[in-house]
This record gives C-alpha cells, structure tokens and sequence, in this order.
C-alpha cells in the first residue's frame, strides 16, 4: 500500500480531513485501546505481573484520557509500562513533511507550515511518523532548563529576520514540542525545577509559555506521561501543586508478588539466548537467583525506600550464565548448566544493587549479598526438600569426608567425587535428575543439596568451597531455617 504524498492525495485517502483534522494523540490511545479490549489476550504484551492491579488502573486513566503518572520503586517496569503505550498509535501519522513539530496536515500550528500551505496548496509535501517516532521520554535532573524542554530563543536573530518577537518562527524547539502529536513521558518528575514544572504546566493548560520573558503560544498536542519514586514524590523534590493538579491518575506499581511472577520477568528480561553452548537453567537455580531479590526486599539491612530493583535477579541471572559459560568452555562441556557455586560468582551483579542501612554498611556489602544467597539457597532447598532424610549423606561429612566444588571445576571429575558421597546422587530424583541426565546436570543438583545442607548449617563449608562436617550442633533433627539478624538498629542517624 502506498501512502498519500500530497495534502491533496491524503484528502482523498482514508486520512480524510474529517478522521484526522480532530483526531488528538489522547482520542487516538483511546480508540486504539477500546479496539484492543474487545479481543482477549494481554493488553500489553511483556508486562508481567501488572493484570490484575496496574493495568486495569492503566487502561482506565487511557480511556479517561488522562495524563498520569506511575509511582514506584527501582525496577518496577515504569518506563516499560510508558513505552508499550507507542503499541496504542496509529501505524501510520500523516504530518506535513519537513514540520519540526510534525504538524497536522489540516491545522498546522507553526508558521511555517502555514506559509508551507499558503504556497504550495494542496501539493504540499506529506511525510508519516511511526509509533517509536512519535514516543520521546526525558530523565528529570535539576539542571533541565526550559530551553531544553520547551525551547529558546535568540532575540538578536530575531530582530534580524524581521519576525516579530515571540512568534513561534524564531523558537528553537525543545524536546515537548518536538513530541507534538506524540507520547511525552518524563522520569523522575519531581527532580524537575519547580519553574520548569509550571512552564510545562502553562504549555498543557494555555498552550502558551514564556521564554526568556517573551510570550510563545504552542497549542501542542501530547500525551503526558510520568513516572517518579514515592519517596521523592514527598521528600526530595515535590511536583508543583497546579501540575500535580492536572495529572489525572496516579497508578502504583509494585514488586512481583509471586515467585513465579518474579521467575518469568526475568526469564524474558535477561539475556539468556546466547550464541555457541547449548544451555540448560535447572529450575532450582532460578528460583534461588529469584528468592535473593525477594529476600533482599525484606532484610533490616537493606533500606526499604530505596526497593530492590528487578533489575537484581536478572544481573545475576546473566553473570550465573556467564561463570558456566566459562566453565564449559575451559572444560569444552557439551552444554551450560549453572550451579549455585555460579550465584556466588555472581555476587557483582547483587551487591550494587542494595542500597544498605547502618547495620548493613557495617557488615559490608559482600557479606550482606552472600547472606542473602545462603537464605535463597535454604528456602529453595526447603522447597525441593522438606521432610527428606539427608542423615546418611550428613553422616558420611561428619565421618571425615571432605569434597572440593570449585565452579571452575570440570563436571567429569567433579561427578566422580559426588558419586562418593552415600546417599546423596539418588536424592536428586527431587530435582528430577537422574543417571541418564547429562554430567552437568548431575552436578549441578547434586552441588544444590550440598548448598542447602550447608545453608542450613547441617554440613561446613569453607573459603575454598571445600565442604566438610559442620560444628556439632545440639540436635540433630533439621531446625526450620533461621536468618541470623541482628536486633534492627534503624538508619544511621544524621549529626
Ligand atoms: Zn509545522
């Protein structure tokens, strides 16, 4: 199909003067979404976790034509949520070719294309934005300036070419203007300068803001869309009460709320489709690498307001891939397993992502990371695990036995020591790994029991990933599993 290329040949063409004249970016996600709700299937694919809480909240501010604001934690998916609005635009937007602020072919705003009309008629050149063309999203810092956002103006030049100041010819167009017609997301809103803030306000309510003291009308046609951390929201920065005023919904996100939930994010989000080896994630790695984030989430030492981004389990999902990786290549394996060994490899994927509180900061961030993956390990382990007898394979460490499981180890030889130890390879039928699974796999479930053992105390461990007896503990039955907290101290206080 080929698209109008004149204002004449757009006239009689399915984008008639009377569909697109009025059609606004906010009646166009409006009619787009209501085509959408009447088919089943996700409203927007890729966003896990949000069906029944965020996206109804999401759909109902559209269908309102709201401008809103999402408020959330670190790695909640508040900018993915924005950007998958684009897939509510039309395919194809008509504007009149060579328009910086791509301009509706039946009512320009800027001067230029009205010259443009005035000269040319109905040969006027007609160009078309996609939806990722029509989708601009800007970081709020303190240091924006109306320049950037709006945009500015040289007065000398002005004078120069004769136009009268303040006429929209001698602006030079910030990112708002540039987003006429399309989505306008801001992150971080508060962060934005307070003056900058009413100038968006006026732009949204008048259609006119001043520049460098001199009036510029811009009746503009955006979808507004923000997002901004609770915290902030009150504390650090605020959004100006006339702004705050004109967003019409303020939708909350949230963490995952299930395992599974927080599984199947990262599984799409981390980068796990690799070139070479073939690779095989044993479900009990994921779940650990999930339970770090959710266990994260909950420590004292970790502070609460800041949130553990989602971006942690899948960080540490791609470094577990990468410490296997490595192994299998050193060790020219047919196919990638992770172990858990590879979590603790994976330790700087987590530790820059904990924002820590007094207690945690005294502990280090290492150690607090590590104690995380040991919990992780123990609750996964209770998952696979509870209520099996693990005595012989406990008794068999406390007799004197010892076995090394570096994660660069070679699974040939690694399984050679394993199978060593009574009791233990018949235990992975839990796992679902049995003899006919591959090395790796073995390994691999076999190295998991012997973590959650440790993790629980019934068997050492050292340094040197050497596992040994453990320290005589008073009873022999398996204790249910108990973090190692200390009295919460609260935040380090300010002198
Ligand atoms: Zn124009």
């Amino acid at each position: 199909m080929s698209l109008p290329r004149t204002l004449g040949e757009l006239r009689q063409s399915s984008f008639s003067e009377e569909k697109i004249r009025g059609r606004r970016v906010k009646d166009e996600l409006r009619d787009n979404l209501m085509a959408r709700l009447c088919h089943d299937g996700p409203m927007f694919p890729g966003i896990v976790g949000y069906d029944d809480t965020v996206i109804p909240q999401i759909v109902n501010a559209v269908l309102s034509r709201h401008n809103f604001i999402l408020l959330g934690l670190r790695g909640q998916a508040k900018s993915r949520i924005l950007r998958a609005l684009t897939t509510l635009l039309d395919a194809q937007t008509p504007y009149i070719a060579g328009c910086e602020i791509h301009d509706n072919p039946y009512s320009p705003i800027c001067g230029r294309c009205r010259l443009e009309i005035a000269r040319l008629g109905e040969d006027t050149p007609i160009a078309y934005l996609t939806p990722d063309e029509r989708y601009v999203e800007k970081l709020a810092t303190p240091d924006v300036t109306i320049a950037d956002l709006i945009g500015d103006i040289d007065p000398i030049k002005a004078a120069r070419s004769g136009h009268e100041l303040g006429s929209e010819m001698i602006v030079h167009y910030g990112l708002l203007p540039r987003a006429n017609r399309g989505i306008f997301a801001i992150n971080e809103l508060p962060d934005l300068a307070g003056k900058i803030q009413v100038g968006l306000f006026n732009i949204m309510q008048e259609g006119d803001v001043q520049i460098k003291g001199y009036p510029v009308r811009l009746p503009l046609d955006v979808a507004l869309v923000f997002s901004a951390n609770p915290e902030d929201y009150t504390a650090r920065g605020k959004i100006i009460t006339p702004l705050k005023d004109r967003i019409g919904s303020e939708i909350r996100t949230h963490y995952p709320a299930s395992l599974e939930e927080g599984i199947a994010i990262t599984v799409q989000e981390a980068w796990t489709q690799r070139n070479g080896y073939r690779l095989h994630i044993p479900k009990y790695v994921q779940e650990v690498i999930e339970r770090i984030a959710f266990a994260a989430r909950e420590d004292k030492k970790i502070d609460k307001r800041s949130g553990v981004s989602q971006r942690l389990p899948i960080s540490c999902m791609e470094n577990v891939i990468s410490n296997a990786e490595r192994r299998a290549i050193r060790h020219q394996e047919k196919v990638v397993v992770p172990r858990i060994g590879d979590v603790y490899a994976a330790l700087p994927a987590i530790t820059g992502k904990l924002e820590l509180e007094y207690e945690g900061e005294m502990k280090g961030a290492d150690f607090v990371g590590r104690e995380l993956i040991r919990t992780a390990i123990a609750k996964a382990y209770d998952g696979f695990f509870k209520g099996t007898d693990m005595n012989q394979i406990v008794q068999w460490f406390d007799l004197g036995g010892q076995i090394q499981m570096a994660d660069t180890a070679a699974s040939s030889e690694a399984l050679q020591a394993l199978r060593g130890i009574q009791g233990l390879m018949e235990k992975l039928v839990k796992l679902n790994v049995g003899p006919k699974d591959s090395t790796e796999s073995q390994v691999s479930a076999a190295e998991f029991v012997l973590e959650g053992l440790y993790a629980h105390k019934r068997i050492g461990r050292n340094e040197e990933r050497v596992f040994a007896a453990g320290e005589k503990q008073p009873k022999p039955a398996e204790k249910p599993f108990e973090r190692e907290d200390a009295p919460y101290r609260g935040r380090r206080p300010f002198n």
